[in-house]
């Protein structure tokens, strides 16, 4: 079957899975989230114990990772949700403590290995909507369509507070800028896969954007 690929990168926080779920669900395609599958490998890190003085027991991780197998579950409403071993994370996965690590478990290449093969075997039983970082460089370098999203760091850090607030999800402003920068400097400076804009995407500020203007532009592109 001829599926459509749709990748949407960017920085941290640009508001991607907000628009590649709305967009996702406007042509009828699936939602892939990358980031949920590098977050939810930061959280079993955290959970086994596997930070010991802020350095990876990447020998253990390594391990495991071949039985970490991520799969679609059904959920209310007939949605569809990423499973890792059958478990739907949710807002476990968007702590401070993941949010801190996640970058430094991303750099690892058998961690990328592991996930590139899930990310490309996840996304063939139908068109897909994916948004991570290196979805338009490396894991669909032929995509239908590219988008490379950036936004100021501020601007990017208040919008996250505000949602980690509206959740209940503990941390201060200056955490969550400080957290910005520094995922994009580690996500932008590692050796496999770094965070950059592949030359054939469009490249959208959302700085002075509200969701629904960035939707539109999305959708215009794509008719185009
Ligand atoms: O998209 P999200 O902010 O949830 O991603 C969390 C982290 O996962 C990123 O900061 C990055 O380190 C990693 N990631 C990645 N490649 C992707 C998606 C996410 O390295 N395709």
């Amino acid at each position: 079957m001829k599926t459509t690929v749709i990748a949407i990168d960017g920085y941290a926080s640009t508001g991607k899975s907000t628009l590649s779920k709305q967009l996702a669900k406007h042509l009828g395609y699936t939602y892939v989230d990358t980031g949920y599958m590098f977050r939810t490998i930061g959280f079993l890190v955290l959970q086994n114990n596997w930070l010991k003085n802020d350095i990876i027991a990447v020998t253990e991780l390594e391990k495991a990772l071949p039985a970490l197998q991520f799969s679609w579950k059904e959920g209310d409403n007939a949605q569809m949700h990423m499973a890792l071993n059958d478990l739907v994370y949710g807002e476990e996965l968007r702590t401070t403590e993941v949010s801190n690590l996640v970058s430094k478990v991303a750099a690892l290449p058998a961690v990328r290995a592991h996930l590139l093969d899930q990310q490309r075997s996840l996304s063939k039983a139908s068109s897909v909507v994916m948004d991570g970082r290196d979805i338009g460089t490396v894991v669909f370098p032929n995509a239908t369509h590219k988008f490379f999203l950036n936004a100021k760091p501020e601007i990017r850090a208040e919008r996250r507070y505000a949602e980690m607030q509206a959740k209940g999800i503990p941390g201060t402003l200056d955490e969550v800028l400080a957290n910005v920068i520094e995922r994009d400097r580690l996500d932008s400076t590692r050796a496999i896969a770094p965070l950059v804009k592949a030359q054939d995407a469009t490249e959208i500020d959302t700085s002075a954007m509200d969701v629904e203007a960035i939707f539109q532009l999305l959708c215009d592109h794509i008719k185009a």
